[in-house]
């Protein structure tokens, strides 16, 4: 019944679509492509809109478009002018190669069934529902938009305070995160000791750590912003005499979310001391549960060894940036700056005790108190899924995901076609690139699973083109976020000649460059 009522819908909006005779390439809205092979054929194929095109939509759609058992017609949705989420906006810029997987999203959008539609904002340009009468099948991975946060703390509104997702994604080069760059700014030259904390121990803290760290020589050759490279590292880094950064978390070394390949990076910077303390490697250590999860774990047991002998090297006391990474301390409180009442001084951190069984051990306080000056503090504590327009009745709120059951939306509504979820949105904000490889295989089974109740039919590849023109949506298609990217590389942006790219990080001066012919 469900499938009925949804495919008369979906059957009345394309008659609505194929009884329009605009051409979307004569329309003054659309950045369109040239190319002949994504041209508007008509065609039978099983019709999916995916939204977003980070690492779980575009592997949702190569997978999707391997599988030969039914021909599809794939419309990628992406909110930024740019393509493909965290690996241009979270991946840190000094870790190049990790980008590369690009290269094979970029091939999967150069297939003839596969579409890009960047700067469309689905929720607000175009609404689910739309998506759900336009498509056969809808698969949301817009990833997690927002943070587990700690601002509910006492003085958590002071000048300073910012998630590691706002400072990453400004370091990046995000088209929403400029306001970030005054605050740092003004956070990192309020004194010439600078003091950042970073709260949390995962490899996002760590990221944040080692940008921090790094001097201006080290940063020029990556795809870091100018934006960002100017603030955090001036030409005249004579403003810089000491630099200390402390990554603090409310449990031990044991229990750290990072990983080994990432913590040796920081304890091998030619120009930063990373200092551990023995004292709280031996209290990560006391309990027996601590015990149980280093014998039952190698690459915890070599993290610790990594550690133990990190904390018996001396400071250097020469380089300009210090790394403490430290633990069993939970922050309560921030306190504001003794010269200035709105900005952060100061971290009031709890001394915290390991309780509970192996595996599952908490961070308990003891009552003492330390307090970590930092005029800048970075929360990496998670990212977190936020419900976009006509998600809200199969969202969990608390954990920030989609309610799914190998990807499929529990859409118990009855109105409409079903809906998929993949990636960050589908299992929350954990995992690497490679870890939403087999998510989008598990939503792509699903969803061929119940292709077998889907009827293919002649469908017109552009009416989700004709439905943004006629809105005025100025949509970027593959071709002109080519367009794009060979201006980001050109070597007339660039700063240094090793740098990959030059990121734009406006929306307009992107959208001038993809409009250019
Ligand atoms: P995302 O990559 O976030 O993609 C979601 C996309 O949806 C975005 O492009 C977004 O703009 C778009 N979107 C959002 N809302 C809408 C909307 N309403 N309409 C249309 N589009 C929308 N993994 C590694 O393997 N190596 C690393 O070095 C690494 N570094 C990382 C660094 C950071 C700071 C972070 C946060 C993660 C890192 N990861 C790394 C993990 C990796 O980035 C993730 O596993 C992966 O990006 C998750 O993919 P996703 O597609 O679910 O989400
Ligand atoms: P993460 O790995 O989940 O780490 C989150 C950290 O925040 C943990 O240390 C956690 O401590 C702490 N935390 C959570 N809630 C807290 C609270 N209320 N108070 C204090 N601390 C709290 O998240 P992430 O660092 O954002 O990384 C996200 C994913 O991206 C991870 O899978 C990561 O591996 C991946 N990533 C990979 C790379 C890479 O491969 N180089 C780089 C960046 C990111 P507890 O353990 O005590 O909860």
């Amino acid at each position: 019944m469900r499938r009925y009522r949804y495919q008369t819908l979906a059957a009345s909006w394309r008659e609505k679509v194929r009884t329009s005779h605009h051409s979307i390439s004569t329309t003054p809205n659309a950045i369109t492509t040239s190319d002949p092979s994504k041209e508007d054929t008509p065609s039978v194929a099983i019709r999916i809109a995916i939204v977003g095109s980070g690492p779980s939509g575009c592997y949702t759609a190569k997978y999707l478009q391997a599988s030969k058992k039914f021909p599809t017609q794939i419309d990628i949705l992406e909110r930024l002018p740019t393509a493909f989420g965290l690996v241009r906006n979270g991946v840190a810029p000094d870790h190049p190669e990790v980008k590369n997987v690009q290269h094979d999203f970029e091939d999967l959008l150069e297939k003839k069934n596969v579409n890009f539609y960047g700067n469309v904002e689905v929720g607000k340009d175009v609404q689910l529902q739309e998506l759900r009468e336009l498509y056969d099948m809808v698969v949301l991975c817009y990833g997690c938009e927002s943070d587990r946060s700690l601002k509910h703390l006492e003085g958590g509104h002071l000048a300073g305070i910012l998630s590691a997702r706002e400072f990453v994604s400004w370091y990046n080069g995000h088209i929403d995160f400029d306001w970030v760059g005054p605050i740092v700014k003004d956070a990192l030259s309020s004194s010439k000791q600078q003091n950042v904390v970073v709260v949390g121990h995962g490899n996002v803290a760590l990221d944040c750590a080692r940008i921090l760290a790094k001097t201006r020589d080290e940063l020029d050759p990556t795809d870091l912003t100018t934006r960002a490279l100017d603030i955090l590292h001036p030409q005249n880094n004579e403003t810089i005499q000491h630099r200390r950064i402390s990554v603090v978390g409310r449990r031990g070394h044991v229990q750290g979310a990072f990983t080994i390949k990432e913590l040796r990076e920081l304890t091998k910077l030619p120009h930063t001391d990373f200092l551990v303390r023995a004292d709280e490697l031996d209290m990560g250590k006391s309990t027996l549960a601590s015990q149980e999860e280093l014998a039952g774990s190698r690459p915890r047991t070599r993290m610790d060894k990594l550690l133990t002998e990190a904390s018996q090297v001396p400071s250097n006391g020469s380089n300009q940036s210090q790394i403490h990474l430290r633990f069993l301390l939970n922050p309560k409180r921030f306190d504001a700056s003794p010269e200035d009442s709105s900005k952060l001084g100061s971290i009031v951190c709890e001394r915290t005790k390991l309780q509970g069984e192996s595996g599952s051990q908490g961070a308990v306080g003891i009552g003492s108190m330390e307090t970590i000056e930092a005029q800048l503090a970075l929360l990496s504590i998670g990212y977190k899924g936020v419900a976009i327009k006509g998600t809200e009745p199969w969202f969990d709120e608390s954990r920030g995901v989609l309610k799914n059951t190998h990807g499929l939306v529990d859409s118990a509504s009855g109105d409409a076609g079903a809906i998929y979820a993949a990636g960050w949105l589908k299992r929350g904000p954990s995992g690497i690139i490679g870890t939403n490889i087999p998510d989008a295989k598990d939503t792509v089974a699903t969803m061929l699973h119940d292709m077998d109740k889907v009827t293919p039919e002649a469908t017109n590849s552009k009416s989700l083109a004709r439905l943004l023109t006629e809105r005025g949506v100025e949509y970027v298609d593959w071709e002109a976020y080519q367009r794009i990217d060979k201006s980001e590389t050109s070597s007339a942006r660039k700063r240094h000649n090793d740098q990959p790219r030059e990121k734009i990080t406006v929306r307009d001066e992107l959208l001038e460059v993809a409009r250019a012919q």
